[in-house]
């Protein structure tokens, strides 16, 4: 794997698109490493076995997690330095929007509404108009605005800070309470935000990745996704282990594990991977 380092394209997901370009975790892939790791002698596994139920987590999903930090080269550099309010707001601004698009919406709110109290005032127009650069802004104007209403309803200020004193399972059912949150998001606000919380986000690329891996079935949708892929990591684990984990799957999916035609032939997980052989013969 000597010479120039490929190049790949990035697909635009809920989570990629939220990041600052150029400020995604991780810094060069270790392509190198990647064979390195792919080198190794294959584990034999036994989930069900007393090993696997005494290591604090599924073996499989220990095995993956340690060859992709190899490559990605964990810990990986928390991309966002946002509050969770604000982490919460990017969120919805980034979904199906690109990422310059959705954080020049951002940057254009915060500049035209210096305080979250001023959105929550102003007119929907107004709000819209300042978004115009995000996918279906006339949805998210409304929607940005109800929430930071129903926030300061419950809260009694437009702030999330005080999370930091739940646990991240409440603090998590406290965000899904609102209409249209669901555990992708409640769990993105609290590991990326300074909050900096125990939590696994799942996104597109994560979910697809695990599918294939056979870590959660080929059917398992994306918000029981979010609980299976939780459990099957040590609990001992740190925010940052969770958030590495979650970082390495999403960018081996954009990187490697694509949508249309997986990269099988030069993937570190080949050996371990139940839809390789068939990933490879699609067309
Ligand atoms: S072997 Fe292929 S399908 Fe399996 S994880 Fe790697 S790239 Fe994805």
């Amino acid at each position: 794997m000597g010479g120039t380092r490929p190049v790949f394209p990035r697909s635009r997901g809920h989570f990629a698109a939220s990041r600052p370009q150029g400020e995604r975790g991780g810094g060069e892939r270790d392509w190198a490493g990647m064979w390195d790791a792919r080198a190794e002698t294959p584990p034999q596994f036994n989930l069900s076995s007393p090993q696997a139920e005494t290591s604090g987590g599924n073996e499989l999903a220990l095995v993956v997690h340690s060859r992709l930090c190899r490559v990605y080269k964990c810990p990986i550099a928390y991309f966002s330095q946002r509050d969770p309010l604000s982490e919460l707001v990017s969120a919805i601004l980034s979904h199906r929007t690109r990422n310059a698009a959705s954080g020049t919406a951002f940057k254009a709110l915060r500049a035209r509404f210096p305080a979250w109290e001023d959105v929550m005032g102003a007119d929907i127009a107004a709000i819209e108009s300042a978004i115009a650069g995000v996918t279906w802004p006339e949805m998210k104007a409304p929607r940005i605005r109800a929430l930071l209403a129903g926030i300061h309803a419950r809260v009694g200020a437009l702030s999330l800070d005080f999370l930091a004193d739940m646990a991240p399972e409440e603090a998590r059912a406290w965000l899904e309470a609102f209409p249209g949150i669901g555990p992708k998001t409640s769990a993105a606000v609290l590991s990326f935000s300074t909050l900096r919380m125990r939590a696994l986000p799942v996104d597109s690329h994560h979910h697809r990745v695990a599918r294939r891996l056979g870590l959660i079935g080929l059917k398992v949708g994306l918000a029981p996704a979010h609980i299976l892929l939780l459990a099957q990591l040590p609990s001992s684990w740190t925010a940052q282990d969770l958030y590495d984990n979650h970082e390495i799957l999403m960018m081996h999916g954009q990187d490697v594990c694509h949508h249309n035609r997986p990269a099988c032939g030069r993937c570190v997980l080949v050996d371990l991977c139940p839809s390789a052989v068939t990933a490879m013969r699609e067309p």
